[in-house]
């Protein structure tokens, strides 16, 4: 019988996603991890805030799915640059897929490297892909008990964004409570509620995520 340990999995994968981090420092890319549940409003996000920046910065995306190109015909709509990985059935992204994804994509100039991973809470929290940032997409219809029935990915995040907002008179969502409990497992963590409907948040945002994508891109001293 041959039993392979995911803890050996887990350690080749934090190896290569260093070296992807790497990587794309020294070419001074800011990389981002999206993460949230399908539906939780990634792909909207990316629209909003690339909107939001117009041509200040050149982006790319990766795209991660289980099937289907819907998500990168989007980005192809508004002139982004981007590479859509189909998992065929695996529901998370590994290191070694952005590496393979980044050789393909035209990365020369770039400032901002999206990777929109798999709409998952779960295994997505346990894979490093040698991003700068992780921002995890919480969208109010999903429920405020997320962050506690889903600890991991919340906790691993640099920003948790509430996606959505304009439908809160419609629901139970208790925006004070999903704060605390953020707050509670991910204290340096940076909070945003976000309406791609009426536009409530994208500003404070892109000007959060324009402020870490200097840090990244600064040279070295
Ligand atoms: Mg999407
Ligand atoms: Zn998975």
């Amino acid at each position: 019988m041959k039993i392979v340990a995911a803890k050996k999995i887990l350690k080749a994968n934090d190896q290569l996603a260093s070296d992807n981090r790497a990587a794309f420092s020294g070419q001074r890319i800011c990389c981002i991890n999206l993460v949230g549940s399908p539906g939780s409003g990634k792909t909207t996000l990316l629209e909003g805030l690339f909107a939001q920046w117009g041509s200040r910065y050149a982006q790319a995306v990766i795209e991660g799915d289980v099937a289907g190109q819907v998500d990168a015909e989007r980005m192809e709509q508004i002139g982004v640059p981007v590479i859509q990985i189909n998992t065929d059935g695996m529901c998370h992204l590994e290191a070694s897929l952005i590496a393979a994804a980044a050789r393909d994509l035209q990365l020369t100039g770039v400032d901002m490297l999206w990777i929109e991973n798999v709409g998952n809470l779960v295994c997505t929290a346990g894979y490093d892909l040698g991003e700068h940032l992780r921002i995890v997409a919480l969208s109010v219809p999903e429920g405020d008990d997320k962050i506690i029935k889903y600890p991991a990915i919340f906790q691993r995040s640099d920003a948790l964004v509430l996606t959505k907002i304009d439908l809160l008179p419609h629901l139970n969502f208790r925006t004070a409570k999903a704060r605390a409990d953020m707050r509670r497992l991910a204290p340096e963590a940076r909070i945003f509620e976000v309406s791609a409907v009426t536009g409530q948040g994208l500003p404070e945002l892109a000007a959060w995520l324009s402020a870490r994508r200097a840090a990244v891109a600064a040279p070295l001293s």
